[in-house]
């Protein structure tokens, strides 16, 4: 599909590194020994918003060929709900933290309480390069920490944002190196094109607060980098590659034994192209595959990985004619239930009917690890312990 090298990425991926020093320097100094068989979770939304009717609903089932097929693979939820705020940085907070979170929803706030991330590396002394957030939504770089004075960035997540590095790397491009050539610059163009029509903003958001504080020197480095990587034989065509495809490097060069994934694209919804979203669905559904397919071939997450998928929330349900799939504000029952699919390490095969809550993620996954979270609305879910 496409790739980058490992020399490329690593100058990559110095963005956000939550103790503001570079992982392959800290790999150098602090290599993390790992005791075999420790188990590792990967949180993956299936993400930007999408409902039941489009992904395990019968008719919905097409869209989704990958999930479909790994449902009899491993443990899967038929009702997940979401009792929050219904919009994305909120939803998918709550999952991290095992709280509903009701904080600012453009990435500005933080959440109220600690992030798995950092009860997890605080717990564990685990370093920096063992907790990661790899995110399509331009607003979550506050995903790794949330504002407890006990907890924060020295114990949160090394948080990236491909798609938002991409955009920034073609301001620089064109503001900086007009001596490029013009047939150059359009080619970054075109290309940044195909991915920023992904998502339903366009062009033109702000930047987020998180990259106003990166290091100059590491911020130019990535610059340059994704000038290179947009100049490769294979760049990806949406955000959501871009972030499967880090999340991906991530795996294989830190091997981090928690990590979200944080897909958007479907949220492509908001334009109102039924097609669009459809086709978001079914590319979320591949990356997904591909993702799991990640997990099982890596040796160093064959065997002992615990990969939870679900969507952040729903859209609104067709009989709400003033928003239909375009939107996610109603909060019937077509916006806040949601599934999830567990597959891999303790997931034993089969089917849960009772509602569980994204809030319980958390606190499963926090009990996985060992860690205790101290009051929580979540609760383990039993079938996953
Ligand atoms: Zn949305």
């Amino acid at each position: 599909m496409f790739s980058l090298s490992k020399r490329q990425f690593l100058r990559l991926s110095g963005l956000a590194i939550a103790d503001r020093l570079l992982p392959w320097r800290l790999r150098a100094q602090e290599p993390e020994p790992r005791a075999e068989g420790d188990l590792k979770i990967i949180l993956v939304t299936f993400g930007g918003g999408v409902r039941y009717a489009e992904t395990f609903a019968p008719e919905g089932l097409r869209n989704i060929p990958r999930l479909r097929a790994l449902r009899s693979e491993g443990r899967f939820f038929k009702t997940c709900i979401n009792s929050g705020v219904l919009s994305h940085y909120n939803s998918t907070s709550s999952i991290v933290t095992g709280n509903w979170q009701r904080v600012d929803d453009f990435g500005f706030g933080r959440a109220a309480s600690p992030t798995l991330f950092e009860r997890y590396r605080k717990a564990s002394g685990a370093g920096p390069t063992d907790a990661w957030a790899i995110c399509t939504n331009k607003s979550f770089a506050t995903m790794g920490a949330g504002r407890s004075r006990d907890f924060g960035e020295p114990f949160g997540a090394n948080v990236v944002l491909p798609k938002q590095l991409l955009l920034e790397a073609v301001s620089g491009v064109i503001a900086r190196a007009p001596a490029a050539g013009v047939a150059d610059r359009a080619n970054v163009l075109r290309r940044l094109e195909n991915i920023l029509n992904a998502g339903y903003e366009g062009i033109g958001w702000t930047i987020f607060e998180g990259g106003r504080r990166l290091d100059r020197q590491v911020k130019d480095t990535l610059t340059r980098s994704l000038v290179e990587y947009i100049h490769g034989p294979e760049a990806p065509s949406s955000g959501d590659e871009l972030t499967f495809f880090v999340a991906r490097e991530v795996m294989r060069e830190f091997a981090p034994r928690l990590m979200l994934v944080n897909f958007w694209d479907m949220d492509v919804a908001h334009w109102g192209a039924y097609s669009l979203y459809l086709q978001a669905i079914a590319k979320t559904d591949r990356l997904c595959g591909m993702l799991w397919d990640e997990a099982q071939t890596n040796p160093a997450y064959k065997g002992r990985t615990l990969m939870l998928t679900l969507p952040e929330l729903g859209r609104d349900g067709d009989a709400d004619t003033a928003n239909g799939f375009l939107n996610h504000r109603s909060g019937d029952p077509s916006c806040r239930n949601t599934w999830m699919l567990a597959l891999g390490a303790g997931a034993a095969k089969g089917e849960t009917d009772r509602p569980i809550a994204h809030v319980d993620i958390c606190a499963t996954a926090a009990e996985l690890l060992g860690v205790k979270l101290g009051e929580t609305a979540g609760r383990p879910i039993a079938e996953l312990i």
